[in-house]
C-alpha cells in the first residue's frame, strides 16, 4: 500500500506511522527525520534545509522532490510506503502523483489526522525539539494552514481522503486507522 499521512505539526504523525509500519511491514519516509539526519552529517542539501527547519518554515520545493524522488527509487519502496511528513504543498503533491503514475505505483489512501489547536499546543509543548519552542510551534502551525491544509482539498477529488480523529490515546487513534484501512483492503483470512 502507498499511503500520506497528513496533519498538523503534533497531530501524531510520527508515532502512528511507526505502529503502521510494523503492520503493513512497508518503508517509513518522513522527510522531516531524512533532513535531520542529513542536518547532523553535514551534507550541503542538510545544513541549507536546517535554515528553513530552524524557522518552522518549509524547505523549499525542488529539494524535498528531489530528496523523496531518490528515496522512492531504493528497492524497499517497491511494495509500498508510508509518507509521513510529504507532500507538504501542492507541487510537492503534484509531483508525487508524476512520479508514481510514471511508476504505475499510484497512491491508495490519504489519512488526515484531526485534532484541535489547543491540545496541538499541549501535544508539542511537551516535546522537546529545537523547532518545538513556542514562537516557532505557532509558525509551523500558520505554516501547515496555509501551505498544507489546502493538500486536504487536492485528495478529497481524487477520492483518496480519510479523515481520522485523532484526540485520545495514541491506542485509540491506532485502531481508527487500522478500521479505515480495513476498509479500503478488507485483511484477507488468517491475517490479524
Ligand atoms: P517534521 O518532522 O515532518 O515536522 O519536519 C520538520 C521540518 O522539516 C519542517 O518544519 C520543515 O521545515 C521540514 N520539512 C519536512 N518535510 C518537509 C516537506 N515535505 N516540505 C518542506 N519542508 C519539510
Amino acid at each position: 500500500m502507498r499511503i500520506v499521512f497528513l496533519g498538523p505539526p503534533g497531530a501524531g504523525k510520527g508515532t502512528q506511522s511507526k505502529r503502521l509500519v510494523q503492520r503493513l511491514r512497508i518503508p517509513h519516509l518522513s522527510t522531516g527525520d531524512m533532513l535531520r539526519a542529513a542536518r547532523d552529517a553535514g551534507s550541503p542539501v542538510g545544513l541549507h534545509a536546517e535554515t528553513f527547519m530552524a524557522a518552522g518554515q518549509l524547505v523549499p520545493d525542488p529539494i524535498m522532490i528531489q530528496v523523496i524522488s531518490h528515496r522512492l527509487t531504493q528497492p524497499d519502496c517497491a511494495q509500498g510506503a508510508l509518507f509521513d511528513g510529504f507532500p507538504r504543498t501542492i507541487g510537492q503533491a503534484e509531483a508525487l502523483d508524476e512520479f508514481l503514475a510514471e511508476n504505475e505505483t499510484p497512491l491508495d489512501v490519504v489519512l488526515e489526522m484531526q485534532v484541535d489547536l489547543d491540545e496541538l499546543a499541549h501535544r508539542m509543548a511537551q516535546r522537546a525539539r529545537a523547532d518545538d519552542r513556542p514562537e516557532i510551534i505557532r509558525q509551523r502551525l500558520k505554516t501547515y494552514e496555509e501551505r498544507t491544509r489546502p493538500l486536504a482539498a487536492y485528495y478529497q477529488q481524487q477520492q483518496l481522503l480519510r479523515t481520522i480523529d485523532a484526540t485520545g490515546t495514541p491506542d485509540e487513534v491506532f485502531a481508527r486507522i487500522v478500521k479505515v484501512l480495513d476498509q479500503i483492503n478488507p485483511p484477507r483470512r488468517g491475517e490479524g
